[in-house]
């Protein structure tokens, strides 16, 4: 079997989900299972809505009834899906009511909020397939094997799930039903719904390809694949043709908006390819994610940056040689549970870098006490991803790079055996250096490109 995600913007109305159906008729053979976004931007409507419940006492859901409603209608669905659709809206509507009475929306009422986006796009879609003659059923996760631990908005799925999803879903598969299953969602054992984060349907699919043994998964999106740059930044990007999972998570995590970044997790303990398709342009090739790469590539594969980032200096109060500096400046960290993305150090220093999104105050009176504490806000994260076995050459051209830019790196950080090389500069500047070093590495047809002999 196979798994076939379609995005929001995949099935963003009646014409995309037509379109979609054809992908999926194509691969019946393969036996595929259908994992689905919620349309279009269907997630931020229902953001939205419970904002305006809360704040203004406003219950507004006309955007997604309208949505639903009118492909409904354009699909030329009859009156017993809209049967099935119209309770969901009804109860949407309740919910929204509540909201605006209790004034509190806290993650378990918005996972519960956000869950109708996809549970209204696998309704609709299994019913147009079956128009189309295909044997189509709609399931909500908890009824395909999905169990979560109760983090409301960004939950982890339990171990459980790795034997009940196929438990489930590979009798209905072999009998010859096509599941159509809610990405993002999934119920903790007390049965109050959860969701795994924003963009967290690439996480179903994955997981479902994973728990089932799927020759693979296939994860369709809106692009072409993962891109050398972000295609705002560099009019030059273009798709990268295979990476590893590793390199899939590191450029997903730093800033690459193709991937969730816990895509990879379930496939790469399986070894399960991920593809990403592009449903406007399903000729294209695609990337290809799998354990290790079978050609050989330069020694970039993709260059990435993240903004609004905080950079942390600790310099320590004490004498050279004292142990246990680390520890108690990652302590700190880990009590107030900040996560830290980029660390270098030195013997009586250290820079880590974090996201802007947190509060330092308390963090730095407790530092305070061992370091002087230096906060410094605005800065980007541009990481190039690819063999850093290679890195003397990598840093040496984006040193260069930057030198002739004026720019300075403020911190590098490269890991022992990963696929990651950072480097720190400010917010403003992160575009020009990303621009400079995409020439450097995939444009300009010189030898850094690519193996020097
Ligand atoms: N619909 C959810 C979101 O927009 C999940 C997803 O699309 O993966 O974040
Ligand atoms: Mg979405």
């Amino acid at each position: 079997m196979i798994v076939m995600k379609f995005g929001g913007s995949s099935v963003a109305n009646a014409e995309r989900i037509r379109y979609v159906s054809d992908l999926v008729k194509a691969e019946l053979p393969r036996k595929p299972v259908l994992v689905l976004s919620a349309m279009g931007d269907t997630t931020d409507y229902l953001l939205e809505a419970a904002e305006r419940a809360l704040k203004d006492a406003i219950i507004s859901m006309d955007k997604i009834e309208e949505l639903h409603l009118k492909t409904i209608k354009e699909l030329g669905l009859t009156a017993p899906v809209a049967e099935e659709i119209r309770p969901l809206l009804g109860e949407l509507r309740d919910l929204l009511v509540g909201i605006s009475l209790i004034k509190e929306l806290t993650g378990r009422t918005k996972d519960y909020l956000v869950s109708f986006g996809e549970r209204l796009s696998v309704r609709i879609v299994a019913a147009y397939l079956r128009t189309i003659g295909l044997h189509a059923r709609a399931l909500d996760s908890w009824d395909a094997g999905f169990l979560s631990d109760s983090n409301f908005t960004s939950a982890e799925l339990l171990p459980d799930s790795w034997s009940l999803i196929p438990q489930t879903l590979t009798p209905l598969i072999e009998g010859g039903t096509l599941p159509v299953v809610t990405g993002f969602i999934a119920r903790d054992r007390d049965g109050n719904i959860t969701t795994l984060g924003r963009g967290g349907s690439d996480l179903s699919a994955t997981s479902i390809a994973a728990a089932c043994g799927a020759e693979e998964a296939q994860v369709w999106k809106d692009v072409d694949g993962i891109l050398t740059a972000d295609p705002r930044l560099v009019e030059q990007a273009f798709p990268v043709e295979a990476v590893t999972y590793d390199e899939a998570a590191e450029l997903a995590y730093f800033g690459a908006q193709v991937l969730h970044p816990r895509t990879m997790q379930p496939c790469s303990r399986t070894g399960t390819p991920v593809l990403v398709k592009n449903s406007y342009n399903p000729g294209a090739p695609g990337t290809r994610i799998t354990a290790a790469l079978d050609k050989k590539t330069g020694p970039v594969q993709a260059i990435t940056s993240r903004k609004n980032v905080t950079l942390v200096d600790i310099v320590s109060s004490r004498m050279l040689g004292q142990y246990g500096f680390l520890e108690e400046v990652f302590s700190a960290f880990a009590k107030y549970r900040i996560s830290v993305d980029m660390v270098a150090t030195s013997e009586v220093s250290i820079s880590l870098t974090l996201d802007a999104a947190h509060d330092l105050e308390c963090l730095k009176k407790d530092l305070s006490r061992i370091a002087a504490v230096k906060i410094k806000t605005g800065k980007a994260i541009v990481t190039l991803v690819g063999d850093v076995g290679r890195s003397s050459g990598i840093l040496a051209q984006s040193f260069g790079a930057c030198a002739d830019l004026g720019i300075p790196v403020q911190m590098v950080s490269q890991g022992a055996s990963k696929v990651n090389i950072s480097f720190i500069v400010n917010d403003t500047q992160a575009a020009e250096v990303v621009r400079a070093l995409h020439r450097i590495f995939f444009e300009e047809n010189t030898q850094s490109g690519k193996e020097k002999p």
